[in-house]
């Protein structure tokens, strides 16, 4: 999960001085103390830690929190907006050019993730504003990326502009920026060549794109997992080509975050896209009050929310509710809603995104093995139409034969029968509760 090991040794930390009704000076230096030594482990940028240290400090210290009812969670709430302020602050959005097609040009060494990001951020483009983007090979000296690049358009249905590997690279983008307006493609995303070092002969060349196709936004992605590095290497980015923001690529696989944490800082410029997986919808628009809420286990529900609006069909979620309401849910309706919630990703990061999720015990060792998931959906597989849809019909023969088929045991069947009865029962409740709500509702 992204985050973790930071997440879990800031969290801890913070505990003890949530709850306190009165914070003194000696509460603070420990609490930053502890902080700091967190920062410098999840590999962030020194001077970066110190200078957000120094005004956690002055904060803390000062009136708001001493002077407020509740100072601990005030100090909390210092610490998550001095984070915050680190990432960026605001959500950076995606330029629009009002002569279209606006020009993405992607830049980054090889490896980061360049090419399948281009993929991801069409995708992106198409799905959550409706835009129709052209993709443009120009990285000419791995055949291979060109090949990548085409198939990548081929999945998603979009238009791939290559001119092979004999072509120039200025004139490649030249002509797709052409093409696009023939063929009114709102978007194109340049997606040029990488080195595994950077070197003047690329920055050379990635000059000479930029200043003849003059593009709205040069994104330079970067491997998150590479901590400082990444950060260096964004530094020197944006020293040679003025980049305009950041694509912090396999944050999935990132537990310090330091170059989250830190490219803003340095560099000054923004955030924008994170990486959240190699499936070409797991790229999320980065929002750094989301992120800091996420690593201080406050939840990140807006998200969540967005996740489940571009992963769940509204069709179905519809017709799922008039089943809670006439209480007609059968173990059909768990398995589809299973599905879906597998498509929105691994549990894990999922269970990070709601508030207080993470102080649950056992939680994480008990719903969130997602072997477990495999087991659930094996039984509810080898049930009969007949059982899924009523399953008081259950005996011990049709359980023996469920486990049997199912790879499972008695007991694990018996388990998912009784889950399944309180989660009915769960419903019923809520749907009573909302009843009530609605009757109280008309009386004023
Ligand atoms: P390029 O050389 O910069 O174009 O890099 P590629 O796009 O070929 O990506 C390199 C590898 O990183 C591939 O195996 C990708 O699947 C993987 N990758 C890219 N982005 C992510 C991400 O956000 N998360 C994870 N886990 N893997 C990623």
């Amino acid at each position: 999960m992204a985050f973790e090991g930071l997440a879990d040794r800031l969290q801890s930390t913070i505990k003890k001085i949530t709850g306190k009704g009165k914070v003194s000076e000696q509460d603070v230096k420990e609490m930053t103390r502890e902080v700091r030594l967190a920062l410098l482990e999840a590999d962030v940028n020194f001077k970066v830690v110190k200078d957000l240290i120094n005004r956690i400090k002055e904060r803390a210290v000062g009136q708001e929190v001493m002077e407020s009812l509740t100072p601990g969670q005030q100090v909390i709430k210092v610490v998550k907006e001095e984070l915050t302020t680190l990432m960026g602050g605001e959500h950076s959005k995606i330029a629009v050019s009002d002569r279209p097609p606006t020009v993405i040009m992607m830049v980054g060494l090889q490896g980061a993730g360049k090419t399948t990001t281009t993929g991801k951020l069409a995708n992106h483009l198409r799905k959550k504003q409706n835009r129709s983007p052209l993709l443009v090979a120009c990285d000419i000296y791995r055949p291979a990326a060109i090949q990548q690049l085409e198939t990548l358009g081929e999945q998603l249905s979009m238009p791939v502009f290559s001119m092979g590997t004999e072509a120039n690279p200025v004139d490649i983008a030249t002509k797709a920026i052409e093409q696009a307006k023939e063929e009114h493609n709102d978007y194109v995303i340049i997606d040029t060549a990488g080195r595994l070092h950077v070197d003047n002969e690329l920055m050379d060349e990635l000059q000479q794109i930029k200043s003849k196709v003059k593009p709205d936004e040069i994104f330079l992605v970067v491997d998150a997992m590479t901590g400082q590095d990444a950060v260096n290497v964004a530094d020197s980015f944006n020293d040679q080509l003025d980049i305009s923001g950041v694509v912090l690529t396999k944050l999935d696989g990132d537990t310090r975050g330091g170059a989250a944490l830190s490219i803003k800082a340095v560099t000054d410029k923004p955030i924008k896209f994170a990486g959240m997986g190699e499936k070409l919808d797991e790229l999320e628009a980065f929002h750094p009050e989301r992120m800091a809420s996420r690593i201080l286990g406050m939840g990140d529900v807006l998200s969540l929310i967005e996740k489940a609006q571009t992963n769940v069909d509204e069709k179905q979620a519809k017709a799922l509710e008039e089943k809670m309401r006439t209480m007609s849910f059968t173990f059909d309706d768990f398995l589809e809603q299973m599905g879906q919630v597998k498509n929105m990703g691994p549990l894990d990061d999922l269970m990070a995104m709601i508030p207080g999720a993470n102080k649950m015990k056992g939680l994480k060792n008990a719903q969130l093995d997602e072997k477990q998931l495999v087991h659930v959906e094996a039984i509810i597989q080898s049930m009969t139409k007949k059982e899924r849809h009523e399953p008081s019909i259950m005996n011990a023969s049709r359980k023996k034969r469920i486990a049997k088929g199912s790879g499972t045991s008695v007991s694990q069947v018996n388990r998912l029968l009784k889950q399944f009865e309180e989660m009915k029962k769960m419903m019923k409740q809520m749907t009573n509760m909302q009843k009530g709500k609605k009757g109280k509702g008309m009386n004023f």
